[in-house]
């Protein structure tokens, strides 16, 4: 039942209404893998091979709430994993493109999604610390792997007034930063929580 979902998203914070019609609408069961799905609606993050996990949906959703998308916007993700949080962006935005780096999470996805009944997310294999120059400027984009810092790929790519999500590596943890671009710099908001996240893999490193 995602009205468990809904709730604990409600008890984590999150008020957008559309947000939370999009949680209810898209049942965290079909963006795990098979063997999980007696677990998917609970609030905890799920294996999905790779050595990666599928976020808690609480912690989705409040970078996806603090992105305030309208339905014009264009988006970009980086680190598609199974889709579950590209759905949800994909019902509160007009177009959604999202970069996974392994091809057999990004073919997952893309099924889940079409399942789902998702049509306006496109999903590319590539490297995502890149962006994706040809679509850009971006109206929000949200990464959800680590760095010490945005990449400037990124940064080049969000436009004038846009909004970046992203965990950024301290000594602590990995701290969920809200960004916004102003006179073309991104320029740090808020911060929104510590979390968990894999390292964002760049061009040198190997993991
Ligand atoms: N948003 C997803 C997160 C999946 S985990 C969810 O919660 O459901 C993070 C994902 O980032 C993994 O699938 C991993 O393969 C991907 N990733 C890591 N570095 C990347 C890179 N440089 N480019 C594209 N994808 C990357």
């Amino acid at each position: 039942m995602t009205r468990t979902l809904v709730r604990a998203v409600q008890e984590a914070g999150v008020r957008d209404p559309r947000l939370l019609e999009a949680v209810r609408a898209t049942p965290r069961k079909g963006f795990v893998p098979p063997e999980f799905a007696a677990r998917a609606e609970r609030d905890e993050p799920i294996p999905i091979g790779h050595d990666q996990p599928t976020s808690q949906p609480t912690l989705i959703a409040r970078m996806v709430e603090a992105l305030r998308l309208s339905e014009t916007d264009r988006v970009l993700e980086i680190g598609t994993g199974y889709g579950y949080q590209t759905a949800l962006l994909a019902r509160l935005a007009r177009q959604v493109y999202s970069v996974e780096r392994h091809a057999d999470l990004a073919a997952h996805a893309r099924a889940n999604l079409g399942s789902a009944g998702v049509r306006n997310a496109e999903i590319v294999v590539g490297d995502g610390s890149l962006g994706l120059a040809e679509h850009a400027p971006f109206d929000a984009v949200v990464v959800s792997a680590t760095a010490r810092q945005v990449p400037a790929a990124l940064a080049a790519q969000v436009a004038e007034g846009g909004r970046l999500v992203m965990p950024i590596r301290t000594r602590e943890a990995d701290m969920v930063t809200l960004f916004v671009k102003r006179h073309g710099r991104l320029r740090q908001q808020r911060l929104l929580l510590p979390a968990c996240f894999v390292p964002l893999v760049q061009p040198g490193t190997d993991r």
